[in-house]
C-alpha cells in the first residue's frame, strides 16, 4: 500500500498533548513530516523540538523570544512568527495537510477555521473550539470535506464505537467521567479546596486548565457540548456516568438495546495516535489493559447539585447560540482567577452561571458574533464576583 506522508502543523507542541503527539511522530518518522510547531512561550523547549523535527515554521504567541533564540531558528532554516497573531499566521501561512490543535482555550478557535479553510484535516484536542463555535466549525468542515478527528479520549471512544453504525440507530451517548479529586467530598467542603488539591487528578496527568476543569467537572460539561457538535446529536441524547477507574472511555447505546464501549489504559497517546494515523490503526508499544489489575469497574450518577458546572454546561448546550461561547470564556477567566488565588474554588461555577444568565444570547451566530460573545464574557466576568 502506498503511504503518503502527512504534513503536520502542531499547535501547542510544548504542552501535555503536544509533547505526547511528538513522541508518537518520533516512532513513525516515515508517516509524518512536522512542518510547523506553535507554542505560547517555553522557547527553549520549542528550540529543542525544532532541532529534532526540522519544521519550516514556528510560532511563539507571547512574543517573548530573545535575539539569540531568533538567530538559532534562523540558522536552522526555521521561519518564526511571534506575537499575538502568531498562531493565526502560522495556521494561515504554513503548508500542511493536517493540523493537530492542542492549544488550550479559545485561542484554538480561529486557527481551526483557518485549517478548514485550507482543506487540512484536524486532530482536535482543543475542545474549546467546538464549545465556542461547534456548529459553524462542523458546517465548514463538511463543506470543505475536512475530517475533524477527536483526540479527547471520550470522543475518540464514541468515534470508535460509531464505526460501521448509522447515526439513526444511536439512542444515547454515554460519556464517562472519573469524577475528579472531589468526587467523594461534600458540597460544603468545596469552598475550602486549595489550588494544590485541585491540581491533583486521580487518573490523568494534564495541563493546568483542564485539570481544574476536571475538578469542577466543567471539563465533562465542555465535553457534553463537544459531543453534540461532533456527533450531531441533541443534548438530551447525552448521559454522563461517573466511572472512577477511567478504563471505559465512553459508550454508545443503540436502539436495539446494545451498548458499545471502548476500553483501554488511561493513556492519551492511544487516542492521539488514532487521530494521527486515521483511517488506519497502527501498532503501538503503549501499555496493554491488564484486567487482572482492574478487579472492579464501577459506575455512579453524577451529583449535579454538587458539580454545578456540569449542570450549567448542559443548560448552555440546550440554549445554544452564543451561550456555550460565554460559558467557555467565563470559565477560562474564572479558572485563571482561581489559579492566581483571587477566588475560591466554588466561585468558579458561580461566575460562569452569572455570565451565562446575564448574556443576551444570539442564535445561529456567525464567527464575529461568537468572538463578540467570548469578549463580552471576558470583560464582564470579574464584575460578577
Ligand atoms: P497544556 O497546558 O499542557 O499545553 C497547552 C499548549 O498550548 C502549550 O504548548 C502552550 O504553550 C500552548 N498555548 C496556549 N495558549 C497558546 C496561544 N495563545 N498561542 C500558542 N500556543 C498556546 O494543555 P494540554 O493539557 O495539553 O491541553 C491542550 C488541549 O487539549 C486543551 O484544550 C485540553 O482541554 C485538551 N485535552 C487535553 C487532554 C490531556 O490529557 N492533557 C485530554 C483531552 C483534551
Ligand atoms: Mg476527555
Amino acid at each position: 500500500m502506498i503511504q503518503t506522508t502527512k504534513k503536520i502543523l502542531i499547535l501547542g507542541s510544548t504542552g501535555s498533548i503536544g509533547t505526547n503527539c511528538l513522541h508518537i511522530v518520533e516512532q513513525m518518522r516515515e508517516a509524518f513530516q512536522v512542518v510547523g510547531l506553535a507554542t505560547f512561550s517555553r522557547v527553549e523547549k520549542l528550540l529543542e523540538q525544532a532541532r529534532l523535527f526540522h519544521p519550516e515554521w514556528v510560532a511563539v504567541s507571547s512574543g517573548q523570544i530573545t535575539g539569540s533564540a531568533r538567530k538559532t531558528f534562523r540558522d536552522l532554516g526555521v521561519h518564526v512568527f511571534s506575537g499575538a497573531h502568531a498562531l493565526e499566521q502560522i495556521s494561515l501561512e504554513s503548508d500542511y495537510n493536517m493540523m493537530v490543535n492542542a492549544v488550550v482555550g479559545a485561542a484554538g478557535f480561529l486557527p481551526t477555521l483557518h485549517a478548514i479553510g485550507k482543506g487540512a484535516d484536524i486532530a482536535l484536542a482543543n475542545k474549546e473550539t467546538l464549545v465556542i463555535g461547534g456548529e459553524l466549525v462542523m458546517a465548514q468542515a463538511k463543506k470543505q470535506n475536512v475530517a475533524v478527528l477527536p483526540v479527547d479520549s471520550e470522543h475518540s471512544a464514541i468515534f470508535q464505537s460509531l464505526m460501521g453504525e448509522s447515526s439513526e440507530t444511536v439512542e444515547q451517548i454515554i460519556l464517562t467521567a472519573s469524577g475528579g479529586p472531589f468526587r467523594t467530598w461534600s458540597k460544603e467542603l468545596l469552598s475550602s479546596v486549595t489550588v494544590e488539591q485541585a491540581l491533583k487528578h486521580p487518573n490523568w496527568n494534564m495541563g493546568k486548565k483542564i485539570t481544574i476543569d476536571s475538578a469542577t467537572m466543567m471539563n465533562k460539561g465542555l465535553e457534553v457540548i463537544e459531543a453534540i457538535r461532533l456527533f450531531h446529536v441533541s443534548v438530551d441524547k447525552i448521559k454522563v456516568v461517573i466511572h472512577p477507574q477511567s478504563v471505559i472511555h465512553s459508550m454508545v447505546a443503540f436502539i436495539d438495546g446494545s451498548v458499545k464501549a471502548q476500553l483501554g489504559v488511561p493513556d492519551m497517546r492511544v487516542p492521539i495516535q488514532l487521530a494521527l494515523t486515521y483511517p488506519e490503526r497502527k501498532f503501538s508499544r503503549f501499555p496493554r489493559l491488564d484486567f487482572g489489575k482492574y478487579t472492579e469497574l464501577t459506575f455512579e450518577e453524577p451529583d449535579l447539585n454538587k458539580f454545578q458546572a456540569l449542570a450549567l454546561a448542559f443548560e448552555a448546550g440546550r440554549i445554544g447560540g452564543t451561550a456555550p461561547a460565554v460559558l467557555n470564556a467565563a470559565n477560562e477567566v474564572a479558572v485563571s482567577l482561581f489559579l492566581n488565588r483571587k477566588i475560591r474554588f466554588d466561585q468558579i461555577p458561580q461566575l460562569v452561571e452569572q455570565a451565562v444568565m446575564k448574556h443576551q444570547v444570539v442564535q445561529n451566530p456567525d464567527k464575529n458574533q461568537l468572538l463578540a460573545a467570548d469578549l463580552w464574557a471576558r470583560q464582564n466576568v470579574e464584575r460578577f464576583i
